[in-house]
């Protein structure tokens, strides 16, 4: 089973997956595999570095949407494509809808656009749910100040955020059977009831 975590930055993902990951493993899974884009391995995270640092503010939007999509292409061959075929769980934290919002929609590169350019690093490999942690952007970006320095992507202006937030509730009503839209303005407990509801709906299924 493959789950993907989206939302704005400051949605509480990372705290959402290591809860889900627990709870999986309390319920029939041993090994459930944890990972992040842009990130995950060796390769990735370093692309990460490129993608994410701040002094690279001249990088054009096309490069950037071929980044996040180089930096998955080495996910998905080295983490996520061998965990599945070895019967494991994967959560990953962000996966390709992460480029249909951010560069398909906040950079305005077009959501159909990236979903192609990202079918040659993906392999096939599409999630079994996603789900959507929703909450305004202003709510996840002070969450996101109130931790630590903000990244290149973080550091975008307000009206970015807002498309992103948008965005992502736009691409859910898209595709209802695969993406979930949470609201991750409660509590964590409450957040992560919601969650475990959805994802065991799909494991009865
Ligand atoms: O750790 P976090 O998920 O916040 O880091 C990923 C960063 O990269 C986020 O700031 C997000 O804005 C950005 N991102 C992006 N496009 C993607 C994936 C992530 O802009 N496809
Ligand atoms: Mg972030």
């Amino acid at each position: 089973i493959f789950l993907t975590m989206e939302g704005p930055d400051g949605s509480g993902k990372t705290t959402q997956i290591l809860k889900l990951k627990e709870h999986l493993m309390q319920h029939g899974y041993d090994e459930v595999v944890v990972t992040r884009e842009p990130g995950g391995t060796v390769i990735s995270e370093a692309v990460r570095g490129i993608l994410l640092n701040r002094e690279y503010a001249e990088m054009d939007d096309h490069t950037e949407a071929l980044l996040y999509a180089a930096a998955r292409a080495q996910l998905v061959a080295q983490v996520i494509k061998p965990a599945l075929d070895a019967g494991k769980a994967v959560i990953s934290d962000r996966f390709v809808d992460s480029s249909a919002v951010y560069q398909g929609m906040a950079r305005g590169l077009g959501v159909e656009k990236i979903y192609e350019l990202n079918g040659f690093a993906m392999q096939g490999i599409w999630p079994d749910l996603t789900i959507h942690l929703d909450l305004p952007a202003e709510v996840g970006l002070a969450r996101a100040k109130s931790r630590a320095e903000l990244d290149r992507m973080e550091a975008q202006s307000t009206a970015f955020h807002e498309k992103v937030a948008q965005g992502y509730r736009d691409l859910a009503a898209l595709a209802p059977e695969r993406i979930v839209t949470i609201d991750a303005t409660q509590d964590i407990d409450a957040i992560h009831a919601a969650i475990v509801d959805k994802v065991e709906k799909l494991l009865a299924a």
